[in-house]
């Protein structure tokens, strides 16, 4: 993909959605770090209706120490893997009032030592809170990525380092956003919705028109002996923190 099509793509993004943020309910960078551990594996939605549990009673690391591991636990029990998850951000919790005042710390080095948090969880860390331009490659941009041609890549990592090279510097703050965001609602991972997408024109995606365009995904599909799901090098892997 040219660079041309890339700052297209990118700029009927912005124009559909100028300000995009992240879908995960938070008022303070300590928030959003329990909440984007809280999200391994799990929709936002339902961390959301954990977290309005959790943190009016506790939004401070201090404050969930002093709740405890079990009064985590039955805040967060409808998530998925909370035990693991409450023991990781007890022991976060911990590392960020000894070492760090309470505050959750802006550099990578650091937040990647925290338990639970890997490089995708310190990206969106480093991109929300601080404003950095860093990327967080989970499996909706991963999958985006490779199927448009932006940025492929076989690991979360390479194509991280693609887009960071490749997305033009306007975009490069708010790119994670929007490319989570269109994965999540058109360019989803069994059925790409490509009659509605905004970038369709631009996308070097091989299966979408006359699967998807035409109507006739299942003679399509009933052709290449299978599911519509997208095949080859697009298939995400497991997200980096999980
Ligand atoms: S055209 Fe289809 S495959 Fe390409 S980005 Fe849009 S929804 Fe995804």
């Amino acid at each position: 993909m040219n660079r041309a099509k890339r700052t297209e793509i990118f700029r009927r993004l912005r124009e559909s959605n100028p300000s995009p943020t992240t879908e995960l309910h938070y008022a303070s960078t300590f928030e959003l770090l329990v909440a984007v551990i809280l999200s391994a594996q799990a929709t936002d939605k339902g961390v959301n209706k954990a977290t309005a549990r959790l943190f009016p009673v506790a939004s401070t690391p201090q404050a969930i120490l002093e709740l405890g591991e079990e009064g985590l636990k039955e805040r967060i029990r409808t998530i998925g893997l909370f035990n693991s998850k409450a023991k990781n951000i007890m022991a976060a919790c911990r590392i960020l009032v000894d070492a760090h005042g309470g505050e959750v710390p802006r550099e990578r080095k650091a937040l990647e030592a925290l338990p639970g948090v890997g490089r995708k969880t310190a990206n969106v860390i480093l991109n929300t809170a601080f404003g950095e331009p860093a990327m967080a490659v989970d499996t909706h941009i991963f999958r985006v990525a490779n199927r448009t041609r932006l940025a492929e890549g076989k690991t979360p990592l390479a194509v991280e380092q693609r887009l960071l090279r490749l997305v033009p510097k306007e975009f490069l703050q708010d790119a994670h956003h929007w490319l989570i965001l269109h994965g999540r609602y058109v360019c989803t991972a069994r059925k790409p919705r490509c009659p509605e997408c905004s970038i369709a024109d631009l996308c070097e995606y091989k299966h979408k028109t006359a699967a998807i365009v035409r109507g006739d995904a299942e003679a399509v599909n009933a052709d290449r002996g299978g599911d519509a799901a997208p095949t080859g090098g697009e298939k995400p892997p497991l997200d980096a923190t999980s």
